[in-house]
């Protein structure tokens, strides 16, 4: 039987990689594939914690360039990620897969409050516990929300599912044809050459708490469980130097 190299993790979806080829709202079919990929590390024994973005419904720097305030758009934008929260916890459910959804910002008739002792006792009873509204806080990403939960539940690993690339590339792979893919890469290196992997609030989080991140594609069915697996696939990122 295969064993799998962590016990806990936080995997962050973009709400884009809910969105398959249409680019906005959720498709069916790619959310029910992440679902039964999310259902084999269960299998697995692996303890599940997920953090959905919103970016396939709003982003608050949209509603901003618009001239909305920005603190109401981003509000719109954690609501998205409540939206594609429950899409997901609907498609896991259909596979038999036990839920919790925990919202940072209150909606008790749609889902649980965020308390850390009892997310922590979810994944403890194996059931997938999915953060939605990031961290409740404007000004601030589903990628950070991911790295502060990493933090507090005491995950070992985030992995970053992404839609449109496989990893970590020294420069835009759709524009440069040149761009090299890293295999490994520390945060500073990710920082201070300004890879857009993750905003640096995500980054710097991820190396003062040492919580290492595997970048890679979810496009492929079962990366997922590979990268859980240990399985070299897209990019490690971790430490200082
Ligand atoms: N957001 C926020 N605070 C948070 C997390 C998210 O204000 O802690 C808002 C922000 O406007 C962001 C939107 O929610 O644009 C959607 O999240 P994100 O862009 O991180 O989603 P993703 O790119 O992962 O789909």
């Amino acid at each position: 039987m295969s064993v799998a190299k962590y016990k806990r993790v936080v995997l962050k979806l973009s709400g884009e990689a809910l969105a398959g080829k249409q680019g906005f709202g959720i498709e069916p079919s790619v959310i029910q594939s992440v679902a039964k990929q999310v259902k084999e590390l269960v299998d697995l024994g692996v303890e599940v914690a997920v953090v959905v973005g919103g970016g396939n419904i709003w982003r608050g720097k949209i509603g901003s360039e618009m001239g909305m305030d920005r603190a109401n758009a981003d509000y719109m934008g954690m609501l998205a990620t409540v939206m594609n929260s429950l899409a997901l916890q609907d498609s896991l459910e259909n596979i038999d897969v036990q839920t919790r959804v925990q919202t940072s910002i209150e909606m008790r008739q749609v889902a649980e409050p965020y308390i850390r002792r009892k997310a922590i006792r979810h994944l403890e009873k194996k059931r997938v516990v999915i953060f939605a509204a990031g961290t409740g806080n404007p000004y601030f990403s589903t990628d950070t929300t991911a790295a502060l939960r990493a933090a507090e539940i005491e995950a070992e690993v985030i992995l970053m599912a992404k839609n449109n690339v496989d990893g970590v590339y020294s420069a835009d792979p759709t524009i440069d044809t040149n761009a090299k893919k890293y295999q490994t890469l520390s945060y500073l290196e990710m920082l201070n050459k300004g890879l857009a992997v993750m905003d640096s609030t995500a980054s710097s989080l991820c190396m003062d708490n040492d919580i290492p991140l595997v970048v890679f594609s979810i496009m492929e069915e079962g990366n997922i469980k590979r990268a859980v697996l240990g399985e070299e696939i897209g990019t490690v990122v971790r430490g200082k130097n």
